[in-house]
């Protein structure tokens, strides 16, 4: 009985000693996934204060890790213009309710209505109710941001989830357009050892699309709380592991409403753009069943054949293909006044994008580890080239 309980613990002090390595950082992102896309940070975006409450978050989290800040309270503020839905969220098609995200999407530029119509039928998927009401059918509703306001209420019916044909409608919506929304990038390093000068920069957005209604948010667990979750995760290796270049951690706000955040940062640089050696964009890195995507790998053809002899050598990620320059997510400013960078992003697993199934619990984390290693890899020989 003894031996078998002594046996025992031996056993599970050798789990919990190997299990420290890697998969402790798979749990503190779980765990962060898990906060970002909580109710309390309502998707990030621009309602209930939520993305206020996430650089909140951040800053705090940042401080726990021991970077040293840059900017106030490692923030750097910026205003932009954005339309909001605070409100009232009721949609009625033939008699019936709808659910908001699911069944149907407001266009983001869409003013405020109450109406009560009988839809007139332009062809097989649009249908008009009245100079300020339009309905559309679609096979899968992608929410987004906007900073402006359309003289038109669009309202957009998913064909999965509500297979009727509509014939009268009731919409009673409120929408509240924000002229100087404030957001705040967050930005914090570990200082080099030898260079501190030169430093590496690792980016992800941590906004999202935020609340659509009172009763309604948009999660954002692939886009963008994975690659948020990926950032911390390295920031803690190096603040226990410092370089001898300076690591730089940098999470964007205002990334879905154009790339607000990386643009004004570029146009604002708290430190001198010159000094990033180079820079790693995370957006959308949960999932990895098909392998991943690196946006500049054709324009930086020294750095990304690095990148795949580090894979290959480690056995790490499935597949990496190249892509060429594209202003798809924050890197893409800091490639044009000439700051090296690379977008990483992972494919295959889940379909869900922007919108209310972009879920922390479907969200795979397939290659989470593999993309951890291979940035650390990556990023050890990449300064001393
Ligand atoms: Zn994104």
């Amino acid at each position: 009985m003894k031996y078998s309980t002594l046996k025992h613990l031996f056993i599970l002090f050798f789990l919990f000693t190997f299990a420290k390595g890697y998969s402790q950082d798979s749990a503190y992102v779980r765990k962060t996934i898990n906060q970002l896309t909580s109710k309390k940070f309502w998707g990030r975006g621009y309602t209930k204060d939520g993305m206020g409450k996430a650089s909140d978050f951040l800053a705090a989290e940042y401080e726990k890790i021991g970077l040293l800040p840059i900017g106030k309270n490692y923030k750097q503020e910026f205003t932009y213009p954005v339309n909001t839905f605070p409100g009232k969220m009721f949609v009625e098609v033939n008699g019936k309710k709808l659910l908001p995200g699911k069944d149907f999407i407001v266009n983001n530029e869409s003013p405020s209505l109450n109406k009560r119509i009988k839809l007139r039928k332009i062809d097989s998927v649009l249908y008009d109710g009245g100079p300020n009401l339009q309905v559309v059918l679609k096979d899968k509703l992608t929410w987004s941001v906007a900073s402006e306001v359309s003289p038109t209420t669009r309202i957009e019916i998913s064909r999965k989830f509500f297979k009727e044909k509509p014939d009268s409608i009731k919409v009673d919506i409120e929408h509240k357009f924000v002229s100087n929304f404030k957001a705040a990038n967050v930005i914090g390093y570990v200082k080099g050892t030898k260079h501190p000068d030169s430093i590496l920069m690792i980016t992800a957005h941590y906004d999202h699309l935020g609340g659509m209604g009172a009763e309604t948010f948009f999660p954002g667990a692939n886009d963008n709380a994975a690659g948020v979750a990926t950032l911390l995760s390295l920031a803690k290796y190096y603040a226990e592991n410092p370089q001898p270049y300076s690591i730089g951690f940098i999470c964007f706000a205002g990334e879905e409403a154009g790339l607000l955040g990386s643009r004004y940062f570029t146009e604002n640089p708290l430190i001198f753009l010159g000094k990033i050696k180079f820079l790693i964009n995370l957006d959308l890195v949960g999932t990895g069943e098909s392998g991943m995507t690196v946006v500049n790998a054709s324009i930086y053809p020294k750095a990304f054949s690095i990148l795949n002899q580090v894979n290959q050598e480690s056995g790490l990620i499935s597949k990496i293909n190249s892509r060429g320059k594209a202003a798809n997510s924050d890197h893409y400013f800091f490639t044009e006044k000439g700051v090296p960078a690379f977008f990483f992003y992972t494919q295959g697993g889940i379909a869900a994008y922007h919108d209310v199934f972009d879920k922390p619990e479907t969200l795979p984390l397939t290659e989470y580890n593999d993309l951890f290693r291979l940035i650390v890899n990556f990023n050890k020989i990449i300064l001393n080239n």
